[in-house]
């Protein structure tokens, strides 16, 4: 099930959101504030790869990384 975590740029509330589509990604909103200034974060190391500031670039691998298959093991977090 595709849920994603996402942090307001404006007041910092982390949360999660379900996501049924791609298009739904573009309308999340923050739960708090409601701005829609809000990032995605990235799970797993697609931030060190350089995933960080690509919205729509995540189509494969966006769950695990290389050394594990859950996004659960010390390189993750
Ligand atoms: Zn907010």
């Amino acid at each position: 099930m595709p849920v994603y975590e996402y942090k307001c740029r404006k007041c910092g509330k982390v949360f999660e959101k379900f996501l049924r589509s791609l298009a739904a990604a573009s309308t999340v909103k923050c739960e708090k504030c409601g701005s829609s200034k809000v990032e995605k974060l990235v799970s797993c190391c697609a931030i060190s790869s350089g995933g960080k500031g690509r919205d729509t670039g995540s189509s494969s691998s966006s769950s695990s990384c290389g050394t594990c298959s859950g996004g659960t093991c010390s390189t993750c977090h």
